[in-house]
């Protein structure tokens, strides 16, 4: 594509050779059952932050389901900023995840916070989650390049685009090209959400990179007043999906209940996203001249 005219740009992430956008690949569809990421569908998952208990996860896997989500979430192994916080239900967390798909068809992605998790964890899991703490876990990059399965990577939230891609590129080199990068909010001064949303991200990383690109709005957020909302600046500008934390009940969730959703909540932003999809296509079109754009200051 000739239009990537930004020099900064290409100076600073063309370099990341085999997630960079070249001529010869500008867009990469990872495919996950029948679901294709990074292709024309917008890509729901969602479900808790944490696999809690069966009733929990069976009725949130339904509701999801039926809501339009095509991949359930949920931590079996919990990386908690507490050692007195709740740590996950480990391996029957992932049996449950099991369960979920078995009885609902929904696709299953699941954080793996250790190298020496990965092999269990693929053996349950469609996707691989890496956490945002564990974006710079290098012996974890390398394992998962190896697992078979695809990755969804999570910006650090600390962690630049540039490093973002740095750490993608090492799960492709490792022997791993299936990757989604995902937003989920930077550390700023700003103290009004839990992370800042860095909206930008998302038309930034379309543009240099050929990876799909999925937003978390719960995490950004950290109160759920705000995610349909985030949700809907994410389909604007291009994203190829939602990662959005869902519980039955959230004032009892045992990890992130005020930014998860309520079933009716959730089935009501799904509704009322169609709209602002139906914006995503044209702005798409748009997307090239924005990156020559840029190269012009
Ligand atoms: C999660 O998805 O529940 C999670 C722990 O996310 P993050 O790594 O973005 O904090
Ligand atoms: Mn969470």
């Amino acid at each position: 594509m000739t239009t990537l005219m930004n020099p900064r740009w290409n100076g600073q992430f063309s370099c990341f050779d085999l997630v960079a956008k070249t001529d010869d690949c500008t867009r990469s569809i990872i495919r996950v059952a029948d679901l294709e990421i990074g292709g024309n569908d917008f890509v729901v998952m969602a479900g808790p932050c944490a696999v809690e208990s069966e009733s929990q996860l069976m009725q949130t896997a339904e509701a999801v389901a039926e809501a339009g989500a095509r991949v359930l979430r949920g931590g079996a192994y919990k990386p908690r900023s507490s050692p007195y916080a709740f740590q996950g239900l480990g391996v029957e967390g992932l049996r449950l995840l099991r369960k979920a798909r078995e009885a609902t068809g929904l696709a299953i992605i699941t954080e793996v916070m250790s190298e020496e998790d990965v092999g269990l964890i693929a053996e349950y899991a469609d996707i691989m989650q890496v956490g945002t703490r564990s974006m710079e876990n290098y012996a974890l990059l390398e394992a998962l390049g190896k697992c078979g399965r695809p990755v969804l990577l999570k910006r650090g939230m600390t962690a630049t685009l540039e490093e973002l891609l740095r750490s993608a590129q090492i799960i492709a080199m490792s022997g791993n090209p299936d990757i989604i990068l995902c937003e989920r909010g930077i550390r700023t001064f700003e103290t009004a959400t839990r992370n800042t949303l860095d909206i930008a991200a998302v038309p930034v990383l379309k543009a240099v990179s050929h990876l799909p690109v999925i937003v978390d709005p719960s995490h950004a957020a950290g109160v759920r007043s705000l995610v349909p909302i985030l949700s809907r600046a994410a389909a604007v500008v291009g994203a190829d999906g939602l990662l959005v934390e869902v519980h039955p009940c959230p004032e009892k969730a045992l990890s992130d209940g005020n930014q998860s959703l309520t079933f009716a909540e959730f089935r009501r932003m799904m509704g009322d996203l169609q709209p602002y999809l139906d914006l995503q296509q044209p702005l798409r079109q748009l997307r090239p001249q924005l990156v020559a754009a840029g190269g012009a200051d």
